[in-house]
């Protein structure tokens, strides 16, 4: 887990920060990412700030009450960031499609285009009318520089003004050089210098073909939140008594009643009240196989029903319901960064300066090393200096350093998202891929969660009716898996519930009450009733071992005991044997008694097995394991182990879309299926792979080019970049890049075969 800065706020920490996200344009590259972050933490009241360049985003926690997101916002403006807040709680709409930028990638060919014809005259190519003239090739740098070229001249001064110099500052130094170094040889004949109109020109062409098929790429990325984002229907059919009519999404109120024809998406998290149909909730939950729904089941915005009409009654809208929380999460995610690229990005903001003493040098060496006796083939040494100074600002650029990680981190967690993982952003894929060893919830968790009432052990003077009665009542006031079982049996026999009031669960442990009389009751387990000063008998009533026995007692005295039997999950053997065989050590934490805890723990081969012990002791037995030098994850059910899963170095909650597996896990599978937790891990496996390939080869490229621009490899056969080439080099790192990130999108189906 990350520090508190770091993380949205749950309902576990005080609510002294508040966390909002602003969407800024203007960020090129991986130095503007280090540039919005540090103007943003200058301000006063922000605790922190997180920025992806590829979702265009920054993610900024701040002081409660100090309520700037607007100021900050205005602020980037300023600077040349334009920026807007993003409400978070808003209804989900779909973003806006950028249009493919066919402008863009025309006046880019052209210039390409253009500026060969000059080469392939060089190469021989026969006399060309019009291409041929020098006026002709300035008129044409000239216009390029003036009309496509002049955004990058605009931000680059600005951001080279403000300090902070990127790569807009580079490449407007380099075409600019290049530039007037042409000029000066064309107005200047006698000087005997070149003239290379054309380098500037095919400079611009291939940095704004790289932009542009960049920004391409970078959409499919993102494209997987889109398809989260379009399952939101824009319309519901409300019922006016007889009639229906066709309403925005929007003004649905929660308890409104709606109906949903087959074919349509259910607009609104609801209950059923009437009709049967069968629903596919598989993007929301992952669940692949429609579930049949009829009277008092309850549905999910986004989810597709297919064969029937079903009449429901609206319980979430907007922002509350379980997609739009998902969606929330995910947008959360996407700008949740990973400590390696916290490197990268600072990195990436000192690089510029780097390279223009790089650049500098290279123009020193040559100019003066060539008078000196450095060989230079006969080129003026001047004007080797300065071509080679011109490719190393221009193949230098911590682009791609820049989108190496965000770009592997928006793809995995969208892949996820569709698959039913929701990953809370790239801090969490890192840590999940360094696990050692995984810890997990008994009740809910290796179990279905669906215990069934199996048996009743009245104490002498008490009767069956009474235990159950009692026990009933207690569980009105809890929502744990025990409590729907004890409550459906009570209901089965009609027996009326006692009226009781100050109901208090403690969570594994049980829950009290204090019934009209003012005498207290109690159901739980045995440590936690013998700690309230009830003593019990010795000997506990002989039941299967997997079963859970609870004890009730009313004022101080001892009713008896209800043993409850819940059945393992199908698949829970196969997962933790393969989890093994990853070599992850596996652990079983529970508040039940030791006897089924070893039951379950014999079963299921699981070694470490901690019995009887309270969700605050399961952080304090998983922070046992972290000092011993684990990385620990946590799987619960979400519900009482919020404590385990926040020390956990991954917290996993295993559950439908409940607010508080939402909020306080990193990892929610969707699905309730622990199988997926394999899916989870191989997922982040691949995400990380993905990432340290992208930075080995954003580094590496420049540990290559960079020497080859400054003219290192002159003396072997004059290898060297001319600065149009550089151009190119630089602009094909950062799409391999984001090309290569977007293979992981094929995971699914790594994942099915
Ligand atoms: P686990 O750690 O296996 O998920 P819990 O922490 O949910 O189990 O509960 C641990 C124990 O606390 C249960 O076995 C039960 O004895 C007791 N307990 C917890 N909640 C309740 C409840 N609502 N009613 C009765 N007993 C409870
Ligand atoms: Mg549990």
């Amino acid at each position: 887990m990350t520090s508190l800065a770091e993380r949205p706020p749950t309902s576990l920490e005080l609510p002294e920060a508040e966390t909002f996200i602003l969407s800024v344009g203007g960020m090129k590259c991986g130095g503007c990412v280090g540039a919005v972050e540090r103007l943003l933490k200058q301000q006063p009241g922000v605790l922190g700030a997180s920025v992806n360049l590829v979702t265009a985003t920054a993610r900024v926690t701040c002081q409660t009450g100090s309520s700037q997101a607007e100021s900050l916002a205005a602020y980037l403006g300023e600077k040349g960031f334009p920026a807007q807040v993003q409400e978070r709680s808003a209804p989900p709409s779909p973003l806006p499609e950028a249009a493919p930028p066919y402008g863009s990638l025309a006046t880019a060919l052209a210039l390409l285009i253009l500026s060969s014809l000059g080469h392939w005259q060089h190469l021989g190519g026969g006399h060309l009318p019009l291409v041929g003239s020098l006026g002709f090739h300035w008129l044409l740098a000239t216009l390029a520089l003036a009309i496509p070229g002049q955004e990058i001249f605009r931000d680059g001064w600005r951001s080279f003004r403000q300090g902070r110099p990127d790569m807009n500052t580079l490449v407007a130094l380099g075409t600019g050089a290049a530039y007037l170094a042409s000029c000066v040889a064309f107005l200047w004949p006698q000087g005997g210098w070149e003239c290379f109109f054309d380098e500037p020109v095919m400079l611009l062409g291939f940095i704004l073909l790289g932009r542009a098929l960049e920004g391409q790429a970078r959409n499919q990325a993102a494209r997987s939140l889109k398809s989260l984002l379009a399952l939101q229907p824009p319309l519901a059919r409300l019922q006016l008594g007889e009639q229906t009519a066709l309403l925005p999404v929007e003004q649905i109120a929660i308890g409104d009643r709606l109906s949903v024809l087959p074919g349509e998406k259910i607009p609104v998290d609801g209950d059923v009240l009437t009709g049967t149909s069968a629903v596919d909730e598989a993007l929301i939950t992952g669940e692949s196989l429609p579930i049949a729904k009829g009277p008092g089941d309850s549905v999910l915005a986004g989810a597709l029903n297919q064969t029937g009409v079903l009449t429901i009654q609206a319980a979430q809208v907007g922002s509350g319901t379980a997609l739009a929380q998902i969606i929330a999460a995910v947008r959360e995610a996407q700008t949740r960064k990973a400590p390696i690229q916290r490197l990268a990005d600072t990195a990436a903001g000192y690089f510029a300066y780097g390279v223009l003493t790089l650049a500098l040098m290279t123009a020193l060496v040559w100019s003066i090393g060539g008078h000196l006796g450095l060989e230079t083939g006969g080129v003026q040494p001047e004007l080797l200096g300065i071509k080679s100074a011109i490719a190393v600002l221009v193949v230098a650029c911590p682009c791609a350093l820049g989108l190496a990680t965000p770009t592997a981190i928006l793809v995995a967690t969208g892949v996820g998202a569709e698959l039913g993982l929701l990953i809370k952003g790239g801090d969490v894929l890192e840590n999940a891929q360094r696990l050692t060893m995984i810890a997990f919830d008994k009740t809910g968790t290796l179990t279905q969660g669906r215990p069934r009432l199996q048996a009743l052990f009245p104490q002498r003077r008490s009767s069956e009716r009474e235990l159950l009665q009692v026990a009933a009542s207690l569980e009105q006031g809890s929502n744990h898996p025990f409590a729907q079982a004890i409550l459906a049996a009570a209901q089965e026999q009609d027996l009326p519930l006692l009226n009781a009031r100050d109901f208090h669960t403690e969570a594994g442990a049980g829950v009290r009450a204090m019934l009209e009389d003012g005498t207290r009751i109690f159901i739980g387990n045995r440590g936690w009733l013998e700690e309230h000063g009830i003593s019990l008998p010795a000997d506990s009533p002989s039941i299967s071992p997997l079963s859970t026995l609870l004890y009730v007692a009313r004022g101080q005295s001892w009713l008896g005991c209800l043993a409850l039997a819940d059945s393992l999950r199908p698949e829970a053997e196969e997962t933790l044997a393969r989890l093994r065989a990853l070599g992850l050590k596996t652990a079983l934490l529970t508040g039940d008694r030791p006897e089924t805890a070893q039951a379950i723990g014999a079963e299921l081969q699981i070694l470490d097995v901690r019995a009887q012990i309270r969700p605050q002791e399961k952080a304090r037995q998983i922070e046992t394991w972290q000092n011993a030098g684990e990385i620990v994850a946590m799987v619960g059910d979400g519900i009482n182990d919020a404590p385990a899963l926040a020390q956990a170095d991954v917290g996993i909650s295993l559950g439908g879309a409940t607010d508080a597996a939402l909020e306080t896990a990193d990892i929610v599978l969707m699905r309730a299926q622990l199988s997926d937790l394999l899916g989870a891990l191989s997922l982040s496996r691949a995400a990380v792979g993905k990432i340290r390939q992208n930075l080995v080869w954003a580094l590496g490229y420049n540990l290559v080019a960079i020497p080859l621009a400054a003219g290192l490899f002159w003396r072997w056969g004059h290898l060297s970049l001319s600065p149009g080439w550089a151009a190119a080099c630089m602009a094909g790192s950062s799409l391999l890049v984001v090309t290569n990130s977007l293979t992981l999108k094929r995971f699914p189906s790594r994942i099915e075969s």
